[in-house]
């Protein structure tokens, strides 16, 4: 693939703190962005040179914005596959169809990693209560099929008698039921890929979360994770090949003792690979740019001991001036206004060493 020389513009479908820390690592490169949204005012495009403000549907909308970009990317996985088949053909799309087509469905997307050698927890899709009740594995966990992020869609049931108010809480929509998987850790693979198919991967993060939204990613992982982590770098990579991705992508995985166990897939840079940014040579975002404009990665090295992202969470960005004042403490506050329960408002990174 012949690489776009500076200059060029990087289409970003999608306009959340992903997008916005995509545009800052283009800009940086000498690149121009454009952020596609339909909100009126996304955090991305307060970084990116301009803001299409229209429906993911609305195809002379989408004509424009092809011809004013030389690539196009997403941000977010939910962008709706029609968006794209009108976008392709006018303009290239990287990572491409396949990579959203398997993602969007958590029953699509488990199918998809168990037909390529990875192991899921126990699951099965269900329609309505009688299906949850007819699951074997308790506890459990349902989840709705599309759209649930960071713990949205999602319900927990300690026995099958719970099956009609867990179905209630999802909002009684086509959904998955997940055995609960008793895990040591949970680690998540973030990686870049290049057009040629040549794939560098990141130092994997250990992942806690609460509430299911991410709150801290630490690497390097502990060494008593050493044989888990290169299992579930071999499986990460084979499935980015799978998917003829170019970019970034993530696989989480929950680390059992009987070896990885996908959680889910992310077709894009990731929360758990913010510390990135300083504690790697090349950020995820630097590395999505550079993959996506034909451009070498670069290295993924870290540049000290390690590092710890700690997500700001809902009026936990309220610190900022104390976090100032931190002299390790690198701030990242993503533009939000209102500082909801558990909304991502910025994060902030320690490198370790
Ligand atoms: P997800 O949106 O599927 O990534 O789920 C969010 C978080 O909920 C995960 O990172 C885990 O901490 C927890 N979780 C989800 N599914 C399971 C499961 N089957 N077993 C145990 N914990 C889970």
């Amino acid at each position: 693939m012949t690489p776009l020389p500076p200059g060029s513009t990087l289409g970003i479908l999608g306009g959340g703190q992903l997008g916005r820390m995509l545009a800052a690592a283009a800009a940086e490169l000498g690149m121009r962005t454009v952020v596609y949204s339909p909100d009126e005012r996304p955090v991305a495009g307060q970084l990116a040179g301009a803001h299409v403000r229209a429906g993911w549907d609305d195809a002379a909308a989408l004509a424009r914005f092809a011809t004013e970009c030389d690539v196009v990317t997403f941000e977010w996985e939910n962008v709706p596959l029609a968006t794209l088949d009108l976008l392709v053909g006018q303009v290239e799309v990287r990572p491409g169809r396949s990579s959203l087509a398997h993602t969007q469905d958590r029953a699509d997307e488990k199918r998809f990693v168990n037909a390529h050698g990875a192991r899921t927890a126990e699951w099965a899709v269900v329609d309505g209560p009688d299906a949850i009740r007819a699951f074997g594995h308790w506890p459990a966990i349902l989840k709705t099929r599309t759209l649930g992020y960071d713990g949205r869609g999602q319900a927990w049931l300690d026995r099958p008698g719970n099956a009609e108010a867990a179905w209630e809480a999802i909002g009684a929509r086509p959904a998955v039921i997940e055995a609960r998987v008793d895990f040591e850790a949970e680690i998540s693979v973030i990686l870049a890929r290049s057009a040629d198919g040549g794939t560098t991967v990141w130092d994997v993060p250990v992942n806690s979360h609460a509430d299911g939204v991410l709150s801290r990613s630490v690497v390097p992982a502990p060494a008593a994770l050493a044989e888990q982590i290169a299992v579930a770098r071999a499986q990460a990579i084979g499935l980015a090949d799978a998917l003829g991705h170019v970019g970034v992508m993530t696989v989480e995985f929950f680390a059992c003792a009987d070896g990885p166990l996908v959680n889910e897939i992310a077709p894009r840079v990731h929360n758990s690979g913010h510390w990135t940014i300083e504690g790697a040579v090349t950020s995820q975002f630097a590395g999505h740019v550079r993959a996506v404009l034909g451009w070498p990665v670069g290295s993924t090295a870290l540049v000290g001991a390690g590092a710890v992202m700690d997500n700001l969470l809902g009026d936990a960005a309220d610190d900022w001036l104390a976090l100032l004042r931190d002299p390790a403490a690198h701030l990242h506050l993503y533009g939000k206004g209102e500082a909801r329960a558990g909304r991502k408002m910025g994060h902030v990174t320690r490198v370790v060493g």
